[in-house]
């Protein structure tokens, strides 16, 4: 068997001799009681870098000692890249949103032996999911495995857009001090109304961290809460996006991208938000749409924009997104924290073990099985692709 692995590039300076931490905190299960990824082997410490090439995520010596083949390259974009040669007689293409290598139809076509796409991460959107159904190729991913991480970096984000953090640390990075400048945009979160563009397993998080904060918790999602969670953390449900969002000051958005959430952040509905609204999306970049966020910026009508998600990936240099006014961008970082890592490298070596010993899949991780949508695919996924444009990302320079 030939597994293509696609991952992003090493440190510019090479691997980490040391890291910060010697160990990571021990997780048992997540908050709704389903188990981390049990792989029966490891060949890794957790806590190094392994979603990059030399990580490997781990599964060189799993996959050479049972006699498979692991071709590994952060060539993935352009006529000619690594990964479309490779993918020609690859058994499995594993692939991780940070850093996506987009799975069109055309590439599915060249590839006859495919069975089966891992996304190491969660957000199979890289993936043209309607050819996958029609090639019958399944679609997995390592569902839970960073959602709680990217739930961090909303409270992150959400703190530092509405303190304004950004603008006064590059104040003191430049050797300033002036602190009318520091504070002319900077508010309390305390006593806003903060709501959710779903409420998965990322979106319950969110808000659930939010709540100390003492603000005021609002939702929209396709499938409602139980009432005992909606009373817990005294949230308002909304039977459409336009209800919640005209009455909040923060929005985050935390559903998959498919073909009923593509483009859904337009000029007109961010025209129907709340002036001065903040806009955190950790979920997709093509969610929101990329001319409609800068304009927004500009006139004012969004106060702030964060997140990590861009369509394409890497963005293009001249991608509006990096020099658009009051936007706290990272790169797609949220869910390839040290900590994050760790449990996909366990989840895809579970995945490709089950694989392997044609034992089943858990549920939970599924996204397309035997021509269909399945699992999770199934709840939080619609058929269709959100790949076109991706041949974009070939337009990033190093
Ligand atoms: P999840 O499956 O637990 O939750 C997804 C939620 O979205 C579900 O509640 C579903 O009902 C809802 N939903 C789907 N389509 C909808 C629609 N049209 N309208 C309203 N609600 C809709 O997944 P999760 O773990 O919460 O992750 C959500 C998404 O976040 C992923 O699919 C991925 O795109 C993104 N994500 C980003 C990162 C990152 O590093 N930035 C990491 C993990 C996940």
């Amino acid at each position: 068997m030939k597994v293509l692995c696609v991952l992003y590039d090493d440190p510019k300076n090479g691997m980490p001799k040391s890291y910060p931490l010697a160990n990571l905190p021990k997780i048992e299960v997540y908050p709704d009681g389903m188990t981390l990824p049990s792989p029966k082997g490891r060949d890794f410490s957790p806590g190094e870098l392994l979603g990059c090439v030399s990580g490997e995520l781990g599964l060189r010596k799993f996959l050479e000692d049972a006699g498979h083949t692991l071709v590994v390259t952060s060539d993935k974009d352009g006529t000619g890249c690594q990964a479309d040669k490779e993918i020609v007689d690859a058994d499995v293409v594993i692939s991780q949103p940070f850093f996506p290598y987009y799975l069109t139809k055309e590439r599915m076509q060249s590839a006859p032996n495919l069975k089966m796409a891992i996304t190491a991460g969660i957000g199979s959107d890289h993936v043209d999911l309607a050819a996958a159904i029609e090639r019958k190729i399944d679609v997995v991913e390592v569902t839970y495995c960073n959602s709680r991480s990217v739930a961090e970096h909303i409270v992150m984000m959400i703190l530092s857009l509405v303190r304004d953090y950004h603008n006064q640390h590059q104040i003191v990075n430049s050797g300033g001090w002036n602190i009318a400048d520091a504070v002319s945009r900077s508010y309390d979160v305390e006593g806003m109304h903060v709501g959710t563009v779903a409420a998965g397993r990322i979106g319950i998080d969110a808000l659930r961290k939010m709540k100390p904060f003492d603000v005021h918790l609002h939702y929209f999602d396709r499938h409602r809460l139980p009432a005992a969670v909606e009373e817990e953390l005294n949230l308002t449900f909304h039977e459409t996006v336009e209800s919640m969002i005209k009455i909040c000051d923060v929005v985050t958005i935390n559903c998959p991208l498919h073909p009923e959430t593509e483009d859904l952040f337009n000029h007109e509905m961010i025209g129907k938000m709340k002036t001065g609204a903040y806009i955190i999306n950790t979920a997709r970049g093509k969610i929101c749409n990329r001319e409609a966020i800068a304009d927004a910026l500009k006139t004012g009508k969004l106060a702030g924009y964060a997140g990590d998600v861009w369509f394409p990936q890497p963005a293009p240099n001249d991608h509006v997104w990096r020099t658009m006014p009051n936007h706290g961008m990272t790169p797609h970082t949220s869910g390839t924290s040290l900590s994050a890592q760790a449990r996909y490298a366990d989840g895809v070596r579970e995945i490709l073990e089950c694989f392997l010993e044609d034992r089943a899949i858990r549920d939970e991780y599924l996204i397309v099985k035997d021509g269909a949508l399945a699992g999770m695919g199934a709840h939080s996924y619609s058929e269709g692709s959100a790949t076109s444009g991706s041949e974009e990302a070939a337009n990033y320079k190093k």
